[in-house]
């Protein structure tokens, strides 16, 4: 890929999270010759004024063939186009030359996967990429949100020795006809827990020993906000939730998510079910920004394209 920027847009707002609580963002539409654009961004994480983390945020393909219904990211109007570590490699460039950053100015800098795209299909280029990257800033650490189409992934990055400090993984629905309506390209052998477990297996045998497993309840109405699906959510994590993290998100608006009704609960409940997995032990936190605030990834872009055509 040949990038270019085509968009910038800079947002700054309170945010809900654990270790900070307040956000400066830059988004980055990128462009390549063939007019695919993707999104990548700057990210500072303040809490009570200071800095607590600089990261940048990159997409790893442009359009996803996995095909969540209320993902912007999976239904633009260009096949998909996987991503290799140089293109990753002009995202950050870009991204530091536009702001004139030196991430070793900072003593948390991270790179995270969970922007466009799903990395456990283009597990081998981020695999590349990531020890590129630690030979380069050797205290940069990684993010890795997957849905978990290729549990390959996991054996695979496991013996490259990464700096990989989250391997989240989205929680949807334990009902499988509701998932393959959530998941248009749902592969036939997709399992959410054996999918927990493969992580889980990662941190264990992981050198970089601050690797830790989150599993992302991406609130939906009606989908896993009810007592009892979260009832269901509870059991099926039981055996494991000593090893885990559980942070229960809110589903950013997109169009996409609009079009095929895909809406979140409040934060109120997404709070009553945190206070919930709580009294069950388990480790966990809401996140998300009750405003739209186009964060939803690839929200921007297919913005972009709808306002060419
Ligand atoms: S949520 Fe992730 S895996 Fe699903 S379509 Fe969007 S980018 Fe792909």
């Amino acid at each position: 890929m040949n990038l270019k920027i085509v968009e910038k847009i800079a947002k700054e707002h309170p945010f809900n999270s654990r270790n900070w609580n307040y956000q400066k963002i830059i988004r980055y539409l990128l462009s390549d010759d063939n007019n695919r654009i993707i999104e990548a961004m700057v990210i500072w994480h303040i809490k009570d004024g200071k800095v607590v983390e600089f990261l940048l945020e990159l997409s790893n393909m442009y359009n996803c063939p996995v095909g969540c219904q209320f993902c912007a990211s999976g239904a633009l109007d260009k096949a998909p186009y996987l991503l290799e570590s140089k293109d990753f490699w002009q995202q950050i460039n870009i991204m530091l030359r536009d702001n004139n950053i030196n991430p070793n100015d900072y003593e948390r800098f991270c790179i995270s996967f969970t922007g466009i795209g799903e990395p456990s299909i283009v597990y081998k280029q981020t695999g590349q990429f990531m020890s590129e990257v630690q030979e380069k800033y050797s205290h940069v650490t990684f993010i890795i949100g997957a849905f978990g189409y290729e549990p390959k992934c996991f054996d695979y990055w496991k013996n490259l020795d990464l700096r990989i400090k989250t391997l989240q993984l989205p929680f949807y629905s334990s009902n499988s006809t509701m998932l393959k309506k959530i998941v248009k390209n749902l592969p036939s052998n997709y399992s959410f827990y054996n999918n927990v477990l493969e992580a889980l297996k990662y941190k264990e045998n992981a050198k970089y020993n601050k690797c830790r497993v989150k599993v992302n309840m991406l609130g939906m109405c009606g989908i896993n906000d009810s007592d009892e699906q979260v009832d269901e959510f509870i059991k099926i994590l039981s055996p494991v939730k000593d090893k885990i993290e559980v942070r229960i998100s809110f589903l950013n608006y997109t169009k996409q998510a609009e079009k095929n009704g895909y809406v979140s609960p409040t934060f109120d409940r997404l709070r009553e079910i945190e206070k919930k997995l709580k009294t069950y032990g388990f480790e966990c936190y809401s996140f998300g920004n009750i405003s739209n605030e186009e964060i939803g990834c690839g929200q921007l872009v297919q913005n972009k394209i709808s306002s060419k055509n």
